[in-house]
Protein backbone atom coordinates (compact mmCIF):
# COMPACT_ATOMS: atom_id res chain seq x y z
CA UNK A 1 0.00 0.00 0.00
CA UNK A 2 1.62 3.39 -1.15
CA UNK A 3 2.05 5.85 1.68
CA UNK A 4 2.60 9.68 0.02
CA UNK A 5 3.57 12.76 2.18
CA UNK A 6 1.62 15.95 0.85
CA UNK A 7 2.71 19.07 -0.61
CA UNK A 8 2.17 22.00 1.85
CA UNK A 9 0.65 25.19 0.18
CA UNK A 10 -0.23 28.65 1.66
CA UNK A 11 -3.53 30.01 1.64
CA UNK A 12 -2.73 32.17 -1.42
CA UNK A 13 -2.47 29.25 -3.85
CA UNK A 14 -5.98 27.57 -2.52
CA UNK A 15 -7.94 30.95 -3.45
CA UNK A 16 -10.88 29.98 -5.03
CA UNK A 17 -10.19 26.05 -4.56
CA UNK A 18 -12.46 23.56 -2.71
CA UNK A 19 -11.01 22.68 0.42
CA UNK A 20 -11.84 19.65 2.29
CA UNK A 21 -11.71 19.99 5.98
CA UNK A 22 -10.48 17.40 7.93
CA UNK A 23 -11.48 16.48 11.17
CA UNK A 24 -8.92 15.32 13.45
CA UNK A 25 -9.42 11.72 14.54
CA UNK A 26 -10.81 9.96 11.41
CA UNK A 27 -9.32 11.02 7.76
CA UNK A 28 -11.04 13.15 5.52
CA UNK A 29 -11.66 10.52 3.18
CA UNK A 30 -11.29 6.74 3.41
CA UNK A 31 -12.05 4.12 1.21
CA UNK A 32 -12.33 2.89 -2.32
CA UNK A 33 -8.35 1.76 -3.15
CA UNK A 34 -5.17 1.51 -1.75
CA UNK A 35 -3.27 4.65 -1.53
CA UNK A 36 -2.72 6.45 1.93
CA UNK A 37 -1.55 10.25 1.99
CA UNK A 38 -0.31 11.91 5.01
CA UNK A 39 -0.27 15.64 6.13
CA UNK A 40 3.43 17.33 5.03
CA UNK A 41 3.73 19.12 8.58
CA UNK A 42 2.72 16.63 11.48
CA UNK A 43 1.99 13.08 9.28
CA UNK A 44 -1.58 12.87 10.30
CA UNK A 45 -3.10 10.70 7.72
CA UNK A 46 -5.66 12.58 5.94
CA UNK A 47 -6.91 10.36 3.12
CA UNK A 48 -6.75 6.80 4.09
CA UNK A 49 -7.08 4.03 1.47
CA UNK A 50 -8.51 6.00 -1.35
CA UNK A 51 -8.00 5.82 -4.81
CA UNK A 52 -5.48 7.47 -6.56
CA UNK A 53 -8.34 9.56 -8.66
CA UNK A 54 -10.18 10.43 -5.25
CA UNK A 55 -6.83 11.91 -4.37
CA UNK A 56 -6.03 13.77 -7.59
CA UNK A 57 -5.95 17.16 -7.18
CA UNK A 58 -7.81 17.56 -3.64
CA UNK A 59 -6.48 20.18 -1.22
CA UNK A 60 -7.24 18.88 2.10
CA UNK A 61 -6.62 21.20 5.50
CA UNK A 62 -5.47 19.01 8.12
CA UNK A 63 -7.11 19.26 11.38
CA UNK A 64 -4.41 18.42 13.74
CA UNK A 65 -2.18 21.18 12.31
CA UNK A 66 -4.10 23.51 10.34
CA UNK A 67 -2.11 22.67 7.20
CA UNK A 68 -3.31 23.19 3.40
CA UNK A 69 -1.61 20.04 2.02
CA UNK A 70 -2.34 18.87 -1.70
CA UNK A 71 -1.55 15.28 -3.40
CA UNK A 72 2.28 15.25 -4.26
CA UNK A 73 2.12 13.82 -8.24
CA UNK A 74 1.86 17.22 -9.82
CA UNK A 75 4.26 19.33 -8.35
CA UNK A 76 7.26 17.33 -9.76
CA UNK A 77 8.02 20.33 -12.32
ZN1 LIG B 1 -1.06 18.38 9.83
Amino acid sequence: MPQFDMILLDEKQVEGTDVLQHTAGSPAREGGGDETYRCGRCKTKLLVNVAHHDAHGVVVKCGKCGSLNTEPHHHHH
